[in-house]
């Protein structure tokens, strides 16, 4: 390594010849490793292979609708850390005229790559090119469950929803709608498509606040946190 990637590692984060780091590669294998530092270049000599990782209890798949101006980085990076698997953007009737930039995607799956480094996550979510909500809907039968929170949502307590709505599912849809929220007419699409509306409480949570809660409490309900 040279540049940007070695004076991280040697500057930022102090590393020095003969440290010992752990490498992932892009494949998600891990390996021990040794620096070797020489002029301004990094080597690192594998040392040993790592055994692969636990396999979380849940899929998380987060299908955020875009929320305004760089809302979705915030929402990308968090999610990460909270070990989603994969993120939908998604387009609604409420959000569809925000989104026009070209490259976001890009942008979305550098963010993600950086942030799973960061916190030590050995594989980066995968991030979808945007979908409309149909095309979401149309794909709720490869997920075992899919909650939508939805504010007009029946106030019952998740704590004693939770466990009929995980029992037995491997991989969980959650999608959250814009700042403007939901219209009728989608979250009918998508309880008709099978998913299934859940209230987060009183209060209304902002769209970037609103899934990350979720995949807190469902990780917490599945024991991986
Ligand atoms: N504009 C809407 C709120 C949108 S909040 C209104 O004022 O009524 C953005 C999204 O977060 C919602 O579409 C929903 O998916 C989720 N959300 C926020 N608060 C919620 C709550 N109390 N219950 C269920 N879902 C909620």
């Amino acid at each position: 390594m040279r540049g940007g990637d070695a004076r991280k590692l040697t500057v930022v984060l102090r590393k020095a010849d003969g440290d010992e780091v752990e490498i992932v590669d892009s494949g998600g294998a891990a390996f021990k490793a040794m620096l070797v530092v020489e002029s301004g270049r990094v080597r690192a000599r594998l040392t040993e292979a790592l055994a692969p990782p636990a396999v979380e209890a849940l899929q998380i798949v987060l299908a955020q609708a875009i929320p305004k101006a760089s809302k979705m980085d915030y929402v990308v990076e968090k999610a990460t850390e909270l070990g989603v698997a994969r993120i939908i953007p998604v387009l609604t009737e409420r959000t569809a005229g925000t989104f026009a930039r070209a490259g976001k995607t890009e942008r979305w799956r550098r963010l993600a790559r950086s942030a799973a480094q960061q916190c030590g996550r050995r594989d980066v979510p995968e991030i979808d090119e945007a979908s409309t909500w149909d095309e979401f809907c149309a794909q709720l039968a490869t997920f075992d469950r899919t909650l939508i929170p939805w504010e007009l949502a029946e106030p019952v307590p998740l704590r004693d929803r939770l466990p009929g709505l995980l029992a037995g599912v491997r991989s969980a849809a959650i999608a959250i709608g814009p700042e403007g929220g939901f219209s009728h007419a989608e979250v009918e699409r998508g309880t008709d498509s099978g998913a299934v509306t859940i209230s987060l409480g009183r209060r209304i949570l902002r769209t970037e606040t609103a899934g990350l809660v979720v995949c807190g409490i469902l990780r917490y309900a599945t024991g991986d946190l």
